[in-house]
């Protein structure tokens, strides 16, 4: 079967390699019906390996129809259509029992330390899966795994309906966040924050009540001009850029919370006293929690626009590289790139 095959910095290829060999007792073989791309993907492939093991199949972001079945596998069957959370915990440590399944000591993630779903066919444990409703198409399908990313970012921070929330970078976690945070809010405002003006349109069109361009701006200062001085009550960081981290704790306003979703290439410099005199809370994030992440990012793709307004180009399999993880390593990709394995 054709692959995205990863095996070092700028070398991805669509190659043909053995489909899995049958699914193991508690697994599912999918046949992925569209898979997505997000920026994970193209850091890899411009300079991993990160997270990536060499030799691994791509794509944690994918819905499939069940092909195969498990024999230890119940309520799922041939020709059911599933979103795989693709994250992948053990069910027994300490934090897989707290319900913290993301924070696994065995966290391993399909597509990244095991073969993913930018194939024709991906094996997948039946218990990361859930049924897509049929409201979602396979394109909004293919967004249920980032976008469970960014509702488990929400649920960290604990949204309150009247909280006024700015997200800083809107691109594809923190587009989804804006989207996420809209749909919650029903007094509060929700402000995106970006250099993009494209960005910014697209998180118009998700729910953002107001959009602002940072460039040029000092960004600390824009978030309290935002918020008529005093600050805003959640701040997420979803940009990764080294000042913001600084800026987000600026601009969050007493006994206000501050949420880091972007990474970090070096350490960074945060004035602690002053975050700690104002009783700013600050909090982090990473991956989801499937059994509650993922259904909650099925039921709003089923009952809002996001996907429609969150698609990009849809490309083949084979034009992944050119089309898929340069222009969005490059920082020129308009959308969720959908990547559809074999011409259906
Ligand atoms: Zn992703
Ligand atoms: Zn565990």
């Amino acid at each position: 079967m054709k692959a995205a095959v990863f095996h070092g910095p700028r070398d991805v290829r669509i190659e043909d390699v053995a489909e899995p060999s049958g699914p193991a007792p508690d697994e599912v073989v999918l046949e992925v019906l569209r898979a997505a791309i997000c920026g994970t993907d193209s850091s890899e492939w411009d300079h991993g390996p990160i997270l990536c093991r060499p030799g691994v199949v791509l794509g944690h972001e994918f819905v499939g129809r069940v092909a195969e079945v498990g024999s230890d596998v119940s309520g799922l069957r041939v020709g059911d259509r599933v979103v795989s959370g693709a994250g992948i915990s053990c069910g027994r440590c300490a934090w897989c029992v707290r319900g913290r399944t993301n924070l696994c000591r065995e966290y391993r993630t399909l597509g990244l330390q095991l073969d993913g779903g930018l194939a024709e066919l991906v094996a997948t444990p039946a218990s990361i899966c859930r049924h897509v409703p049929e409201e979602c198409d396979d394109d909004a399908a293919a967004m249920a795994q980032p976008l469970a990313v960014a509702l488990h970012a929400l649920s960290r921070v604990g949204q309150r309906r009247d909280d006024s929330v700015a997200v800083v970078g809107a691109g594809g976690i923190g587009s989804f966040i804006v989207a996420g945070a809209a749909h919650s809010a029903t007094g509060g405002r929700v402000v995106a924050i970006d250099v993009d003006d494209s960005r910014l349109a697209a998180a118009s069109a998700l729910g953002a009540h107001a959009t602002a361009n940072a460039t040029g701006r000092d960004l600390s200062e824009l978030l309290l001009e935002l918020s008529d001085g005093v600050g805003f009550d959640v701040v997420i960081e979803a940009s990764g850029a080294p000042h913001a981290p600084a800026a987000a704790i600026a601009g969050a306003r007493r006994g206000g919370r501050v949420l880091l979703v972007g990474l970090h290439g070096a350490p960074c410099e945060l004035d602690l006293t002053r975050m700690i005199l104002r009783e700013v809370d600050l909090f982090t994030t990473v991956a989801h929690v499937c059994d509650s992440d993922v259904p909650a990012a099925l039921e709003l793709l089923a009952t809002s626009e996001v996907a429609a307004v969150a698609a990009g180009p849809r490309i083949p399999l084979d034009a992944l590289v050119e089309e898929g993880l340069r222009p969005l390593a490059e920082r020129r990709a308009g959308g969720k790139i959908l990547v559809t394995p074999r011409a259906y």
